[in-house]
């Protein structure tokens, strides 16, 4: 009996060693001292013995179980413990890695472009001035001295929504509002930024696309200050290298008018493919303010004079970023807006 009992203990120590979790020891315990147990198999089979042994043995049952359930707690902390720190160790936060970075958005190229020339006026005393987009024939056409049968209405291929309003073609219309807000001959210098909309869909035509057009009206204006003007922001915008041209021009609301070119920044006007070869680049139109759109909107030509300008945000984008295709700045494509 003595040595069944120590193969018992033996047997339960040895399966206590290699338990590798707490479910496995819970097993044990059942094992051996569970109400089918083993040893309580022993323990139950007591009343056969003999009155001398059954003390005995009984002590004897009693040291081992103790002992079992001794060995199964410390087995049962141990275990626990392995535990936590197999956690601990999976659920460690390494604060040495890197940080994930969130993508921070940033403004868009052309954002950019208009902001920049908007500084540049407003250092030289222009206010901003707004307009709808959605315009009445007049102010995008009669007020500008272009009446409906005037032929440079076909240079305007516009979207009508009724014979009398349409998408705005250009800016122009704010300046016609500005100049009929004001008092007589009050003077003025403004820039008109904003979308204008064409019937244009090309590598350098878009639907819709940003004007910024200028305005200036006062006593003694005169085409040395619109050339003054316009040089300024030039440089200010391309850098003083770049040369300076006014080709005489025709537009029907200013009179003289001129195109003005900048010497090719590509090629520093040698000629190349972006300038067809000539060394130019157009990049606005500009001219005196015809007497006509001076009267229409209540100022007296005899008693002030101005100038006027107007340009594509996209084509000065172009150039002092380098693109070849206006569609990307409405692609949308984050690989290219990306790199502004
Ligand atoms: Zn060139």
């Amino acid at each position: 009996m003595e040595q069944q009992l120590e193969v018992l203990k033996q047997a339960a120590i040895q399966d206590l060693s290699q338990a590798a979790n707490l479910e496995k020891l819970n097993e044990i315990r059942i094992k051996f001292l569970g109400k089918k147990g083993s040893l309580t198999g022993v323990l139950r089979g007591l009343g056969a013995l003999s009155q001398e042994d059954r003390p005995r043995i009984g002590q004897m049952v009693n040291e081992i179980r103790a002992e079992l359930e001794a060995a199964l707690a410390r087995k049962g902390e141990e275990l626990k413990q392995a535990e936590l720190s197999r956690k601990l160790a999976a659920e460690k936060i390494d604060v040495t890695l890197p940080g994930r970075r969130s993508a921070v958005g940033h403004k868009h190229p052309l954002t950019l472009t208009l902001n920049r020339i908007k500084e540049t006026f407003m250092r030289m005393g222009f206010d901003v001035a707004e307009g709808p987009e959605v315009e009445t024939d007049y102010y995008s056409f009669e007020a500008l001295n272009l009446p409906s049968e005037h032929p440079a209405r076909d240079m305007q291929d516009s979207f009508y929504i009724t014979e009398e309003i349409l998408l705005r073609p250009h800016t122009s219309p704010v300046q016609v509002r500005t100049m009929q807000a004001a008092e007589p001959n009050q003077p003025i210098r403004i820039i008109a930024p904003g979308k204008v909309y064409r019937r244009d869909y090309d590598a350098t035509h878009s639907p819709i696309f940003h004007q910024i057009e200028g305005l200036v009206v006062d006593k003694n204006i005169s085409f040395a200050d619109l050339k003054g003007t316009l040089e300024l922001f030039i440089h200010d915008i391309f850098g003083r290298n770049v040369k300076v041209r006014f080709r005489p021009s025709f537009f029907p609301f200013t009179e003289p008018s001129a195109e003005v070119d900048i010497s090719c920044v590509m090629c520093g006007g040698k000629g190349c493919r972006v300038c067809s070869n000539t060394g130019w680049l157009e990049i606005l139109g500009s001219g005196m303010v015809h007497p006509r759109v001076l009267e229409m909107s209540n100022y007296d030509p005899q008693q002030v004079s101005g100038f006027a300008f107007g340009m594509g945000v996209e084509r000065i984008a172009m150039l002092v970023y380098e693109i070849d295709d206006l569609r990307l700045f409405y692609d949308n494509d984050i690989r290219f807006l990306g790199q502004f």
